[in-house]
């Protein structure tokens, strides 16, 4: 579905150089639960980025259903972030002066025409506050971020992330900020989405512990894919002590 082909990528900053990708291939397939891992500066986030059109790549390209993406022109490319897309972060990057109601609902606010928006905005609001009870914050829609917990905002970035259903979700590191057990929640929550809602991810984290509930993991050492692998199945997402 989505398809990396000899991706390059230097970062370049006055005369020093850091070559990142450096001819990398990845497929990405329909309705998996991917996820990359590799050492911190390893060039997963790039390689994120370029998947989802949020920056492009020196040469290569990446294919969504066959087509070139990476070189389309902004307003195209602006759709796909908006409606193919999903992206989810380390960091939730909430805006702290609006409700989770209204920051579910950002991506709907943006790329309309007023008109659009006022005439349809009950609908949104709805699919907001359904979206809200999916991730288990149906009490929380009227807070604010300083409000909630580390992996309550996450919850609110990944329905934020589902609101215009997307096909794809991007998410880096979206347990790094997180104690295990939050973690956990988060990294459960995307394996339902993805098996109920068919929604392909693709995941980003150095976390070895919670790639065994994804199905398959590629690993990113010198700016290329060195390993692919099912994932291993034992430890995840099962508690790891026994009660006792
Ligand atoms: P990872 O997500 O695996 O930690 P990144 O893709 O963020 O790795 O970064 C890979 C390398 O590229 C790192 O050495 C980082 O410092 C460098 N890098 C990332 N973004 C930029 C940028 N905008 N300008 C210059 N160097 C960058
Ligand atoms: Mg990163």
């Amino acid at each position: 579905m989505l398809i990396a082909q000899n991706l390059c990528k230097t970062y370049r900053r006055h005369a020093v150089q850091v070559p990142v990708l450096t001819g990398l291939n990845l497929e990405v397939r329909t309705g998996e639960f991917l996820s990359i891992v590799g050492a911190s500066g390893s060039g997963k986030s790039t390689l994120l980025h370029l998947l989802g059109t949020l920056d492009a790549p020196d040469s290569g390209s990446v294919l969504l259903d066959g087509k070139r993406i990476d070189n389309l022109p902004a307003d195209q490319r602006g759709d796909l972030r908006n409606r193919t897309f999903g992206y989810i972060f380390q960091f939730y990057h909430l805006l702290p002066e609006l409700t989770m109601l209204d920051n579910v609902l950002m991506p709907a606010y943006i790329r309309q025409s007023l008109f659009n928006w006022w005439a349809t905005r009950g609908q949104w609001r709805q699919r907001a506050e359904d979206l809200l009870k999916r991730v288990g914050l149906g009490h929380r829609m009227t807070h604010r971020p300083r409000e909630l917990s580390g992996g309550e905002m996450q919850r609110t970035a990944i329905a934020r992330a589902l609101l215009m259903n997307p096909r794809v979700l991007l998410a880096d590191e979206p347990t790094g900020n997180l104690d295990v057990e939050s973690g956990g929640e988060i990294v459960r929550l995307l394996r339902d989405i993805n098996r109920e809602e068919g929604v392909t991810i693709v995941m980003v984290t150095h976390n070895l512990d919670i790639v065994a509930a994804t199905d398959r993991v590629v690993r990113m050492v010198g700016g290329v894919i060195t390993e692919d692998t099912p994932a291993p199945r034992h430890v995840f997402p099962q508690p790891r002590l026994a009660a006792v």
